[in-house]
């Protein structure tokens, strides 16, 4: 029988509404589990974990991170896969920071949550989670894992986790991976598609990584956008590393006093990483003219990643290796974007 722990961090899928303000708070595990008794009932063995309190995933930060993933690296070698229950909020955030956290990864690490509270009838709370636990246990015809890396699913399909975004606070489809194709579709059958998955080499051990440098911001380009906006953010104290969201192709203001700006936060030894304000596509820089300031001034491509798996990645690199972090930055560590 295949054993999975499932880690349960809070969010919609474990709530109930609250009498007094009538708003939505998380539940604790046994009311959760009541109303799931699938759950004890099917192939796998299922161990429950959860953090006290439950969180709304807007609590979530690199502090849960490092719970969540050192959960995992404590309880390794006793299960086959891992299962998250997780906020959909913040939950590409937390699934992209633990893709980087654990290295080598050899075993399905699967976040999930829903729309709709665990007790509301329509609610997506049971599918999702059940599906979820089937593909942290799924192994193929050799007993290795399916899907060793970590991931996000939901509604009915399946995604690399460092690719995914929500996209919708309403539909049951929350999220989507823009960039790169889903993993698996769930149908009457869950379909595989081991060709877009990604593998570590199976005789490194699991290596965990935990430090992160927070002091890191989103610098998002609008027309219009005021030096002394632009100015205080990358002169603030400490600052480390900088998200610039960037129009189409990686595209900026061909401004003066940004292209000094960035240069001097660059020269001062901040990383400043492009990424495009786009959903679909690719950071290009040098396509156009308007990009050729950035390249001068030392900003580096993020290409096509998206704006959750790059400031994870940021924080991490900066937090484990200060010194390389510009190097590692630019080099696609486990599928998180894609170089051409
Ligand atoms: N606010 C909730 C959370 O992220 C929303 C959800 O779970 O869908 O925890």
């Amino acid at each position: 029988m295949s054993k999975v722990l499932l880690i349960s961090t809070g969010g919609t899928i474990t709530m109930v509404r609250e009498k007094v303000s009538g708003a939505l708070v998380p539940a604790d595990m046994e009311t959760f589990k009541a109303f799931i008794p699938e759950l004890f009932a099917g192939e796998v063995e299922v161990d429950i974990q959860a953090f006290t309190p439950l969180l709304d995933s807007s609590d979530v930060g690199p502090d849960s991170w490092r719970q969540m993933a050192q959960m995992i690296a404590d309880r390794y070698d006793q299960y086959d896969g891992f299962v998250i229950l997780h906020g959909t909020d913040t939950m590409s955030y937390s699934a992209s920071a633990l893709s980087f956290m654990l290295e080598n990864l050899n075993k399905p690490v699967v976040f999930t949550g829903s729309q709709l509270p665990v007790g509301v009838l329509r609610s997506d709370a049971k599918e999702n989670l059940l599906t979820a636990i089937e593909i942290a246990s799924a192994k193929d015809e050799n007993g290795d894992a399916i899907v060793p890396e970590v991931t996000i699913y939901f509604e009915d399909r399946l995604f690399r986790a460092n690719r995914t975004t929500k996209r919708n606070a309403e539909h049951f489809s929350a999220f989507n991976s823009y960039n790169y194709p889903a993993l698996a579709k769930a149908g009457v059958h869950i379909t595989y598609q081991p060709h877009l998955i990604h593998y570590s080499d199976p005789s490194l051990p699991l290596t965990l990584h935990t430090q992160f440098e927070t002091n890191v911001a989103v610098l998002k380009l609008f027309p219009g956008i005021q030096p002394s906006v632009v100015r205080a953010l990358l002169r603030t104290r400490g600052l480390k590393g900088v998200v610039l969201e960037t129009f189409g192709a990686g595209n900026a203001p061909t401004d003066h006093w940004l292209y000094k700006e960035l240069k001097a936060a660059v020269d001062k030894g901040i990383i400043i990483v492009n990424k495009t304000q786009c959903n679909t596509g690719s950071v290009e820089m040098g396509l156009y003219a308007v990009s050729l300031n950035l390249m001068k001034a030392g900003v580096i491509s993020g290409y096509d990643i998206t704006t959750e798996a790059l400031l994870t990645k940021m924080m991490l690199l900066l937090g484990e290796r200060p010194e390389q972090a510009r190097e590692l930055i630019a080099r696609d560590l486990c599928g998180e974007m894609t170089i051409d």
